[in-house]
């Protein structure tokens, strides 16, 4: 079963559950005679009412009695310790009802759901409702707010520019300078605006291409699909992860090339180092002052990297 499918069974899933659930209260309110009895003559009602309409006829006082009907059926429900919006299913997602899709094309929340699935579980990091366009700077040292102000605000244009934007954007910095956040930032900004966003730590990058690697031929091309895909693609710590012989830059080099949409990039390491881990053939796919750009984030100051 490949990651969409999977997704598919998931909502199915959510969507079983949150008809149940209203199913079974409307079971448990019609247990109760009085509730039982309101809500059958409501009913009865509301049919003659419309068959009386529909033969154009006087209805009469009709509309009264159902109004009051109806008043007493609520106050029953509420009584009994339910809302009325406890008889419709409460869906995961408004919008598609957990059906995954909207007008014929995919909600963003089975996007989610793919890229979820692909890493595991794992979230996107920084979730906070709009922090890029309004980043909280409170968490930042005093020396280093600028910075980091001028960081989201380039940030903020990448995303409101997205995908008009430069195929690789890297996020270079030490460790704990917040760039997987800075990213995850970008990544939930896309996400509210319906767009797939992978974010892949690098080590599950890895474990990927191992996996594609070993695959049997006529698996592969699900394996590479979701990377080549997804409208922003996001390889997390690069660097962090094993090299595997044969694996690693093979297939690095690959999705470089292969993938034509955004790509953004954290990395701990320095461009040289880069170089030296990498080689000169990904080295240069990540260096090209053309398509890609590069953001330092040291001590208490974000520069361009100069080529
Ligand atoms: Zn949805």
């Amino acid at each position: 079963m490949d990651y969409r499918e999977k997704a598919f069974a998931v909502l199915k899933e959510r969507r079983d559950r949150a008809e149940e659930r209203a199913t079974r209260i409307k079971q448990s309110l019609l247990a109760d005679p009085e509730y039982r009895a309101l809500d059958s003559e409501c009913k009865k009602l509301a049919f003659e009412k419309a068959r009386l309409a529909s033969l154009d006829r006087d209805i009469g006082d009709l509309n009264a009695n159902y109004e009051e009907l109806c008043g007493k059926r609520a106050a029953r429900l509420k009584a009994l310790g339910h809302t009325p919006e406890d008889l419709k299913p409460r869906y995961h997602c408004a919008e598609c009802s957990d059906t995954g899709s909207v007008g014929g094309r995919d909600c963003k929340c089975l996007k989610e759901l793919v890229y979820l699935l692909i890493n595991e579980g794992q979230q996107v990091p920084c979730s906070a409702e709009g922090f890029l366009e309004n980043p909280s700077l409170d968490a930042v040292e005093p020396k280093r707010r600028a910075a980091y102000g001028k960081l989201y605000a380039l940030l903020a244009r990448y995303a409101a520019n997205f995908p008009d934007v430069k195929h690789i954007y890297m996020l270079i910095g030490a460790v704990g300078v917040g760039k997987s956040w800075a990213a995850g930032a970008v990544c939930h900004a896309l996400m509210r605006r319906g767009l797939g966003v992978l974010f892949m730590p690098a080590g599950r990058l890895n474990e990927l291409f191992l996996q594609y690697h070993l695959a049997p031929l006529d698996k592969k091309q699900a394996i590479f699909a979701p990377l080549l895909e997804a409208d922003l693609l996001v390889v997390d710590d690069l660097g962090s992860e094993p090299v595997f012989n044969n694996v690693t830059s093979v297939y690095l080099y690959d999705l470089l090339c292969e993938r034509h949409r955004p790509i953004m990039i954290t990395s701990n390491l320095e461009t040289e180092e880069l170089r030296l881990r990498y080689g000169d053939r990904i080295f240069s796919r990540l260096i090209d002052a053309e398509n890609s750009r590069i953001l330092v984030i040291e001590g208490s100051d974000l520069r361009l990297k100069k080529r």
